[in-house]
């Protein structure tokens, strides 16, 4: 017979970036927030994320809202971050160092300068450097490196300094989290029409009158919801390397982004260097040729990167949508709320995604730039696939 453990205002499925962030923002409006968390707090996608916070690198064509999403998070993240630490006491591990687009040969050179053109189409600031200049901002470049670009607006955070940032803050602010709890289905009332909290597991019931769905790459596991209520998530492995330099900082300064990986220097001579894209399900084996292919262009790049210590090897699960961008707000039944799909990008839109998260379970609208990334998009291919 299933038990009753509690009672809040929100039940959020998930204790990865967006679960973490979310939380903290709710509970400070003054709602009674639990974090629901099957294993350990950020242990997903969020613990093996490289943490570049980088919208105009990863500004595309045709993703314009994407890109106003990605840079109202940016803006948002000094004050974030400071008030973060202000409120756990611990340094959530920002650095506005910058970031270098790189290419070694004529064809990257080619297509780093479509990237320029788009870019400065799009009002983006961007600075194209000869090799000479780009070698003088970061010696560790390779002599035949062929063009760059300085973006010096593109930042960093360390993923893991965040979610333990976030995780102190939350129960400071009266929040709960509870690890080892694993939701097997959203509880719904009146015929369906309005959430009433989770089951987890192993029988008991979390009571809530709102419920946001933030368990990453494993949204389509969870049960309870209606077919016309669902979201469509798919896992998309990447694997990282964590390097150290035992001679300490100075190797990089900036985010080094090359066809296709990159370089984040964290400002303590360690080193994620990332990061494959593979659809390949739940897998999170790391492989010798995934590794393989990071080291190799990260070493013809930055030759100074053999010479570092290998920490770590891991692969994560990125959760995509059909449309690869986020949804966020209000979902199809009463109460029910999305923080989900954030794909390549959880950890620059976590100030973004915890503040429309937090209006919304508010009762208040979402903040304009996030309103084109709601959950309704995906009412045709559900009713698609119901047919
Ligand atoms: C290799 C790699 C590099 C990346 N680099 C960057 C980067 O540089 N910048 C950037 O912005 N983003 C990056 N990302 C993307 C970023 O990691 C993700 O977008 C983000 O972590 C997603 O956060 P999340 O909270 O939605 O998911 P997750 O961090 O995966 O958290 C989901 C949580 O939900 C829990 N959960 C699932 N089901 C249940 C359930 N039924 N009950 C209870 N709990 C459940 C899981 O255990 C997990 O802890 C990278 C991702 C990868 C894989």
């Amino acid at each position: 017979m299933p038990h009753t453990t509690d009672r809040f205002d929100v039940a959020i499925v998930g204790g990865g970036i967006a679960g973490l962030a979310v939380a903290w923002r709710a509970q400070r409006r003054g709602l009674r927030t639990v974090v629901l968390e099957r294993d350990r707090l950020a242990h997903g996608a969020t613990r093996v994320a490289a943490g570049m916070l980088a919208p105009i690198s990863e500004a595309r064509v045709g993703e314009r809202g994407l890109l106003a999403l990605s840079r109202a998070s940016l803006d948002r993240y000094p004050g974030f971050v400071e008030e973060l630490a202000a409120a756990s006491q611990r340094d959530p591990g920002y650095s506005a160092c910058g970031t270098l687009l790189v290419a070694r040969d004529r064809d990257e050179a080619e297509a780093l300068e479509r990237e320029l053109a788009e870019r400065t189409a799009l009002g983006l600031p961007v600075e194209r450097l000869l090799p000479s200049e780009a070698r003088r901002r970061e010696p560790a470049l390779a002599p035949t490196l062929r063009l760059a670009l300085d973006i010096p607006g593109d930042h960093a955070i360390d993923p893991r300094a965040l979610s333990a940032a976030l995780a102190v803050a939350i129960e400071r602010a009266g929040g709960a989290l509870r690890e080892g709890a694993a939701v097997a289905r959203i509880v719904t009332a009146d015929d369906g029409e309005r959430v009433a909290g989770v089951e987890l597991t192993d029988g008991a019931h979390v009571h809530a009158d709102q419920v946001v769905v933030a368990a990453g790459a494993w949204v389509g596991a969870l049960d309870g919801l209606p077919a016309h209520a669902r979201v469509p998530v798919r896992p998309v492995k990447g694997q990282i390397m964590r390097l150290r330099d035992p001679a300490g900082a100075g190797l990089l300064a900036r985010v080094i982004r090359m066809q296709p990986g990159y370089l984040v220097p964290r400002g303590d001579g360690r080193y994620i260097l990332g990061a494959t894209m593979e659809e390949q399900g739940f897998d999170t084996a790391p492989t010798a040729g995934g590794i393989f292919e990071l080291l190799r262009d990260a070493i013809e790049l930055v030759p100074g990167v053999a010479e570092l210590q290998v920490e770590e090897v891991a692969a994560g699960l990125r959760p995509g949508t059909p449309d690869n961008a986020p949804v966020l707000g209000p979902g199809a039944v009463d109460g029910l709320q999305w923080a989900a799909g954030c794909f390549r990008h959880g950890i620059l839109l976590a100030p973004i995604v915890a503040d429309a998260l937090a209006a919304s379970l508010a009762g208040e609208p979402l903040p304009a730039v996030a309103r084109p990334f709601g959950a309704e998009r995906f009412a045709s291919q559900r009713e698609a696939v119901a047919s």
